[in-house]
């Protein structure tokens, strides 16, 4: 299949849209990490996005809308706590599970009687899901297993030939985020956190008291409660083992591990202020420290920098796990199959 890659404007919008009317493919950005979408109610549509992404057919889809009344449409029971939290965090990146309407297929749900639904803040994700008139499944575009799509060049590595079209931004930055959303289940008499994201435990708990974190958030040897959860995740071609303790303990570890290492081409993912501390091996820095939004939004793209340079092994330096950090060790102990070194 030959996949059109296109710049965003009017014609553009409207030709993506066409195709995800008549069950095709389109790749999009949002405002954290490039989505794979399909019509939601269409389920030979939704099959195909699984087939693209190697995606196991138990692992649920997001359902995105554009539009704050389409919740109604497509999810029922909504509590008015589900409603406040639309109110505060929505367009935003929060996913919200809801118990979904008969009509929409357990193509769309992975089986489940629930939906995941989320209102993205993106401008082109907006103007073309309201072009297509449609509630959009849309997982996110890489190849399953593999580390998100934070940039479209990393849509094109992933899904070129598979998709029908991929729809791109010349400016980047409407990515504020650069991870998954953050997920929560409100059909629970306590709504549960399922996923770490953008949206933290903190700001959850703020707007509808009490949260419970997964199980599975906490402890690692806990079976994951949200489909999806269970399944390989973010992981590059390389091995990744994290290294945590105090900047000087853990620079000094990673420094003895390059030289145990000789014969293998080894990555570290650092930070700007231990970027310099590490010779002989790929060192990239994921930002600074005291801004993790800044760490957030390059992970992705640092772990595909890596995969891109052949590198064996990657030393991650490990991050502090207050506000967004959370999500980025979630995302970055599951890259690692949580292989830790405490020093
Ligand atoms: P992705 O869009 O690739 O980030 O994956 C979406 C994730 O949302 C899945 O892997 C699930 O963990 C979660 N999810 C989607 N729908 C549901 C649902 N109905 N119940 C629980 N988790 C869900
Ligand atoms: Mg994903």
């Amino acid at each position: 299949m030959k996949t059109l890659i296109e710049k965003a404007n009017g014609q553009s919008i409207q030709k993506a849209a066409q195709i995800l009317k008549s069950g095709g493919l389109v790749a999009f950005p949002t405002e954290t990490v490039y989505g794979l979408g399909a019509d939601a109610l269409n389920a030979k549509a939704v099959k195909k996005i699984y087939l693209a992404k190697g995606r196991p057919s138990d692992n649920p889809l997001i359902v995105h809308i554009a539009q704050l009344n389409y919740l109604n449409e497509i999810a029922k029971d909504i509590s008015a706590k589900a409603i406040e939290l639309t109110k505060k965090f929505w367009p935003g990146p929060l996913t919200i599970i809801l118990n979904k309407k008969d009509y929409i297929p357990y193509e769309t749900s992975g089986a489940l009687d629930t939906i995941a639904v989320r209102f993205p803040a993106n401008s082109l994700a907006q103007k073309l899901i309201n072009a297509a008139n449609l509630p959009i499944a849309a997982p996110s575009a890489n190849v399953s297993g593999k580390p998100s799509c934070t940039h479209f060049s990393h849509v094109i590595n992933d899904l070129d030939g598979k998709i029908d079209m991929i729809i791109y931004e010349e400016s980047e930055k409407e990515f504020s985020f650069g991870l998954e959303s953050t997920i929560i289940d409100m059909t629970l008499e306590i709504p549960v956190m399922l996923r770490p994201g953008a949206v933290t435990l903190e700001m959850l708990k703020d707007c509808i008291g009490d949260v419970i974190v997964a199980d599975n958030l906490l402890n690692d040897n806990e079976h994951p409660k949200a489909p999806g959860m269970k399944y390989k995740h973010y992981s590059p071609k390389a091995e990744v083992i994290i290294v945590s303790g105090n900047l000087e303990n853990m620079s000094a570890k990673i420094n003895e591990l390059i030289l145990q290492s000789e014969n293998k081409k080894i990555g570290v993912l650092a930070s700007d202020q231990t970027k310099n501390l590490y010779n002989n091996c790929l060192v990239l820095s994921a930002g600074n420290r005291n801004n993790l939004l800044d760490v957030a939004e390059n992970l992705f793209s640092i772990l595909r920098e890596f995969d891109l340079n052949d590198i064996e092994i990657i030393y991650a330096e490990s991050f502090p796990q207050n506000d967004i950090g959370f999500a980025i060790m979630n995302r970055l102990q599951k890259a690692a199959d949580y292989k830790i070194i405490r020093v």
